[in-house]
């Protein structure tokens, strides 16, 4: 096995190594989620029980109304299971261009939470929504029957105007191993055609997202002994196109705990912005360096991955 260079290494131009304009303000709710999918960089679940202080939650909103953020993308687990998902959605909204929620579907069936899309469709938030394949293999990675509860929960947002050109649904594919994902473009056309014919779905985009080797996928590529060869895969696939488009050149992330990340990701790896919290966010919207780690290879791999999927180069 060949060893891999520190990902700092392959940054050559030190400006793509640091922030430009904060255009997103990303929040993570929490841990907490009703599924345990396999590829989670996170290792959401059930039984997890991190959640966003209320305290938090009104510094995100006392944040949103100092800095004009384009975007606020809302994430967990699931975040639709924290206590102040709504006051938070509702007090958000105006207060942004795009509001988007990421969901697992299935939830949004779940007695509690199925009166959500009729809530997302009144606030025009954005639906971005995991379905790792168009047909029931997602069971593997996701559990028994999420497929077809997924299918169920699209159709119910079609049935709202989702996907049909007013409100946004974007789905979410993730690699069902150690591999990289194909081509976001033709993935998206068989995903198109397949859940049309079979299901009558329709959604606006598909967003690929390369599977980051922390968290539960970490954990499987250690068990499984295929982590060397996974990151020397990512790192043989490096494209330094997508470095401008690095989505922590442009975001903040909010852990649940409130602490401030360069992105999703770093939160996992436990790589928080040094000096910076919520209650105290004015100096990580300077520009500032970003703290990249190994695991930063599965964003600039191939065709590039972030959570708005493959990286425009
Ligand atoms: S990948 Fe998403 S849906 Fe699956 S366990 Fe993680 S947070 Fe939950
Ligand atoms: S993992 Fe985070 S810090 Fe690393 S390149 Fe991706 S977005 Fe940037």
């Amino acid at each position: 096995m060949m060893a891999v260079p520190p990902f700092v290494s392959v940054i050559t131009d030190s400006s793509l190594a640091e922030t430009g304009d904060i255009g997103t303000l990303q929040i993570n709710l929490g841990r907490m989620c009703n599924l345990s999918c396999k590829h989670c960089h996170l290792g959401a679940g059930p039984k997890r029980r991190e959640m966003m202080t209320g305290d938090a939650v009104d510094a995100c909103l006392e944040l949103l109304r100092k800095h004009a953020f384009e975007t606020v993308d809302i994430t967990g687990g699931s975040p639709e299971m924290h206590p102040a998902f709504k006051r938070l959605v509702s007090a958000a909204r105006p207060l942004c261009e795009n509001l988007i929620v990421r969901s697992n579907l299935t939830l949004l069936l779940e007695p509690g939470y199925d009166d959500l899309p009729e809530f997302f469709a009144r606030l025009s938030v954005e639906i971005c929504a995991s379905l790792p394949h168009y047909t029931k293999t997602v069971d593997k990675t996701r559990g028994d029957n999420v497929f077809a509860r997924s299918i169920a929960a699209l159709l119910k947002l079609n049935s709202l105007g989702y996907g049909r050109g007013c409100l946004s649904l974007n789905l979410v594919f993730n690699p069902g191993g150690a591999f990289l994902p194909p081509s976001q473009a033709s993935l998206e056309r068989e995903y198109r055609d397949v859940l049309k014919r079979d299901y009558g779905v329709v959604f606006d985009g598909l967003l690929t997202i390369t599977n980051n080797p922390l968290g539960r996928f970490g954990d499987f590529l250690e068990r499984s002994g295929n982590m060397e060869s996974y990151m020397e895969k990512l790192y043989n696939a490096f494209n330094p196109a997508t470095l401008p488009g690095m989505m922590c050149r442009s975001q903040i992330s909010v852990g649940p705990d409130g602490s401030l990340y360069d992105c999703d990701f770093n939160q996992a790896a436990e790589l928080p912005i040094a000096g910076a919290t919520i209650f105290n966010a004015d100096s990580a919207l300077d520009p500032r360096k970003i703290r990249f780690g190994q695991h930063c290879y599965a964003c600039t791999a191939g065709q590039g991955s972030s959570c708005g999927g493959a990286i425009k180069t």
